[in-house]
């Protein structure tokens, strides 16, 4: 249940209902916006919208029938914009994440800074624990890697994001990175959602392979309830009958999840795709459709990657694309 405070309703009405939704058993998430300071009633004990009406200053209460709250259009009317090392994500901008699917050695993630700092990138990502199909294939580095990945990063003043694969890594991971991954094959480790609403640091939630858009909003609601607002989604692709691409990336869900939810949503078009010559027609296309950014796998070399190396753009490549979207991005409104 979402209530609705009255344009300048006072901070005396605005307690009152907090403690009354407390006293109902319910957690009082509050959201001031420009206009109206929202109440987020969280929670599933039985409470009648009728007697939260009747307190002096509220203006409407919302039943939701959707699980998710906090995630909601309803409970928060402005976009949620974050921003990290002065890259904004969200609201009327859309923000760049690239740099190698996986940190193989020092030279090559160095290599791979340098190139994301020339290019005007303030986001490198790159994997040290690698979720592979088979056992048998390169698993990441570790935290060897996310040393080699921090080191480059600082010496070209880029911030780093990484996936984190479970609960025991969390406090190992908000020593290196600056925002932590959740990728697509954990997006429903709920308890790893849970400790992750903990920390203070972003999180870019990615969207299951076989999620939907309410099941992956509601893993987002598990991150935010805990207290962590700062949550990018990251659409990058899902399961289809069709074999052409490694993905079917849904852009769609693009306009979907703006309409319900105010958190940015970027998208990955390497995984999406699977293959490097359809990276920048799908980078194009989403930042068109409205995407808050874009996460893109560049490697030095791709030919010689440990992991993706087909999907990864070569660094001239991911240049030219980003000088195209820059010259995009205004039509559709967005800063990039
Ligand atoms: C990745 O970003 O390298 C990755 C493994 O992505 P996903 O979780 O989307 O498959
Ligand atoms: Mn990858």
């Amino acid at each position: 249940m979402i209530i609705v405070m009255r344009h300048g309703a006072s901070e005396e009405n605005i307690e009152k209902v907090v403690s009354f939704v407390k006293s109902k058993g319910r957690d009082a998430h509050l959201s001031k916006g420009e206009s109206h300071t929202i109440i987020g009633a969280v929670g599933e004990s039985p409470v009648d919208p009728r007697d939260f009406e009747l307190l002096d200053g509220v203006k409407e209460v919302i039943k939701i029938s959707s699980s998710y709250k906090l995630v909601s259009h309803l409970f928060k009317e402005e976009d949620t914009i974050i921003e990290v090392n002065g890259e904004k994500f969200g609201g009327d901008y859309a923000g760049m994440i690239a740099g190698p699917c996986t940190i193989e050695n020092e030279d090559q993630i160095e290599e791979c800074a340098e190139k994301m700092a020339q290019f005007g990138v303030k986001i490198m990502r790159g994997g040290a624990f690698k979720p592979r199909t088979s056992p048998y294939a390169f698993q990441g580095l570790g935290e060897e890697g996310l040393k080699m990945i921090r080191k480059a990063a600082d010496r070209n003043h880029l911030a780093v994001t990484s996936e984190v694969m479970e609960i025991s890594q969390i406090p190992m991971f908000l020593d290196y990175v600056d925002i932590l991954q959740v990728g697509a094959r954990n997006m429903q480790n709920f308890n790893l959602l849970k400790e992750l609403s903990k920390i203070d640091k972003p999180v870019v939630l990615k969207r299951g392979l076989s999620a939907t858009i309410n099941e992956w909003l509601m893993a987002a609601e598990y991150i935010l309830s805990g207290g962590n607002r700062e949550v990018i989604l990251c659409e990058r692709g899902i399961r289809t009958f069709e074999v052409a691409t490694r993905n079917t990336l849904d852009l769609c869900a693009i306009p979907v999840v703006k309409k319900l939810s105010h958190l940015p949503i970027i998208v990955d078009p390497s995984h999406g795709t699977g293959l490097r010559d359809k990276v920048a027609p799908m980078s194009m296309a989403s930042i068109a459709a409205g995407a808050d950014g874009l996460m893109i796998e560049v490697h030095n070399k791709p030919e010689c990657a440990l992991c993706d190396g087909a999907q990864s753009l070569y660094p001239e490549q991911f240049a030219e694309l980003y000088k195209k979207l820059k010259v995009l991005a205004p039509v559709v409104d967005k800063k990039m």
